[in-house]
């Protein structure tokens, strides 16, 4: 069953545990990494009963390929839009604009779409000021998650990847109505 509802994710510390990456060398390719737990069981799922997913991630091409490889999950993204091929960082409009082109998606389809991630200025500013709805993963120890301004509210919170199939159902129901 195709869904109506579109995941855009971030990866460092919304599917993988930045805690864990091992590097060549600092601030180099990443070889490896865990994922936080039940991300790639959630990511797997969600790929499975019929939603479009893509990978909205600031970071080197190389890193995300060996991370996605490692964890299996090549296959679960659409698209991917990358920082180091993009030529910009979230919450730079060029990021989420990549993946809409990819998923040759138009301007109307922005309330399809929900931006997931971890960082406030990066994630959530961003993608609200894109125009998606965004959701905020609380997770790591290594960021900070009281918003400061409007421009960093996200639309829904979130504590564990288990909470986000809820989350897209019930957006799921009302794109239908
Ligand atoms: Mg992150």
């Amino acid at each position: 069953m195709k869904r109506r509802m579109i995941l855009f994710t971030d990866i460092g510390d919304t599917i993988i545990d930045e805690g864990t990456e091992i590097r060549d060398a600092p601030g180099g390719v990443v070889r490896s990494a865990e994922c936080l737990p039940g991300a790639r069981e959630v990511l797997l799922s969600l790929h499975d009963s019929g939603y479009t997913i893509a990978m909205v991630a600031d970071g080197l091409e190389e890193s995300f390929r060996n991370m996605m490889a490692q964890h299996g999950l090549d296959q679960v993204f659409a698209a991917r839009a990358i920082s180091e091929t993009v030529g910009a960082e979230k919450p730079d409009p060029r990021m989420f604009r990549a993946a809409m082109a990819q998923l040759k998606l138009r301007k109307r389809d922005k309330r399809r779409i929900l931006m997931l991630g971890n960082n406030l200025a990066r994630d959530i500013a961003g993608g609200n000021a894109f125009g998606l709805r965004t959701a905020l993963i609380r997770w790591s120890p290594r960021y900070r998650y009281d918003w400061t301004c409007e421009a960093e509210r996200p639309d829904y919170v979130l504590d564990s990847p288990w909470e986000l199939p809820m989350l897209l159902a019930h957006l799921e129901a009302e794109a239908s109505l």
